[in-house]
């Protein structure tokens, strides 16, 4: 019979692709049972959309099984995010592990449907998650996630009232447009605008996240400034598509991030492609690679690229996200991998900062 003591040496071989350490000096490993030839390992990623968990799971199934006495293993996988900000008392959110920002150079790019699928396919693989719509200019998740005619309730939270985000999807979501009637045309002037934002971080219940995906304005402006200067922003993704050949929009906004001392996760290029409905042959209909390539000489991660596909606006507009609505779709598998890329590039960041 193996001893518990030989088993965790064993797993001590076990290497975590992405952090490049071994998984128990990193303490995932949670619990080690012997009970005769059979032994069972509990072991925590760092994210439940772990890209890797496949092939974490068979490399430690592998070294237990080698070792003599072992007959079967039985490996329980579990999750525990990793905070990628700094925690201070004073600090609003406490609750909040990783707050990311979707950001993009210009409107139009599909920045809106990217994060509300992204979040939404966070929370599908087991992630407690938010999505704050803070793009106070045209606030399009209650469309996207059929809550046009809703408003939050209230709550309280000791002394405070405090508004309760709605539930869709396995999201907690909370928007502008909950406030506003369609006809209200608001001309957001700077302090109004960063009053907005601190009371969707102070005076909106949302309790303990692993994400909070913050939907930004596109472009540069008061709602990035704000953000950063109320809660650290843990990452930044920018949205583009490949017509941004000059790559001048994403990179003002890069820039912008980088200012504002917000680290940039990547770069995500939607609508790369078309898939021809009718063959199901693909036309890169403005250039193959080239937002790739400009991300290789800016020095800026590519996080994927996410087809364009008829099905896509549809589905937004009654509500139902295309990851939920044709979770099989390419653009659907496309968005599945990159929330699961990035959730994993966002547990490398967390965690070098705590070296
Ligand atoms: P933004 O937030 O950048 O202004 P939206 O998310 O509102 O952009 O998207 C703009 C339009 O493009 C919407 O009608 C949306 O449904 C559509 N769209 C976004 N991504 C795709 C895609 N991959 N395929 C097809 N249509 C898309």
């Amino acid at each position: 019979m193996a001893t518990k003591e030989e088993v965790l040496e064993a797993l001590g071989g076990v290497m975590d692709p992405e952090l490049h350490r071994d998984i128990v000096s990193l303490g995932m490993v949670r619990s080690v049972e012997v009970e005769g030839e059979r032994v069972r390992v509990h072991v925590v990623l760092t994210t439940p959309a772990c890209p890797l968990k496949g092939a974490i799971r068979q490399s430690v199934e592998g070294a237990v099984r080698a070792l003599p006495g072992v007959a079967s293993v039985e490996v329980e996988m579990g999750a525990d995010v990793a905070s990628g900000r700094r925690t201070r008392k004073e600090e609003r959110l406490p609750g909040v592990r990783n707050i990311v920002a979707v950001g993009s150079g210009k409107g139009g790019v599909g920045k809106s449907t990217v994060a509300v699928n992204v979040a939404v396919a966070l929370a599908q693989s087991g992630a407690r998650v938010g999505l704050l719509d803070a793009d106070l200019y045209g606030p399009s998740v209650p469309i996207l996630l059929g809550a046009t005619h809703e408003s939050p309730e209230m709550s309280e939270e000791g002394e405070r009232a405090v508004m309760l985000p709605l539930e869709r999807h396995g999201l907690k979501v909370f928007s502008i447009g909950f406030l506003l009637k369609d006809t209200d045309a608001v001309v957001w002037r700077g302090p109004l605008l960063h009053k907005a934002v601190q009371q969707f971080l102070e005076d909106v219940a949302w309790g303990e996240l692993d994400y909070l995906v913050v939907d930004l304005p596109p472009g540069t402006g008061d709602v990035q400034i704000s953000l950063s200067q109320l809660v650290p922003v843990s990452s930044a993704i920018v949205v583009t598509t490949p017509q941004d050949v000059a790559f001048a929009d994403v990179l003002r906004a890069i820039r912008m991030f980088r200012v504002t001392k917000v680290p940039i996760l990547g770069v995500i290029e939607n609508m790369a492609s078309f898939v021809c409905p009718t063959c199901g042959t693909e036309h890169r209909v403005f250039g193959d690679g080239r937002i790739e390539e400009r991300c290789r000489e800016h020095d800026v991660a590519y996080l994927g690229a996410i087809p364009m596909d008829l099905r896509v606006a549809p589905a937004g507009d009654q509500g139902r996200p295309i990851v939920v609505e044709a979770p099989d779709s390419p653009p659907a598998r496309a968005l599945l991998d990159i929330a699961a890329r990035l959730a994993a590039r966002q547990s490398v960041l967390a965690h070098s900062g705590d070296r």
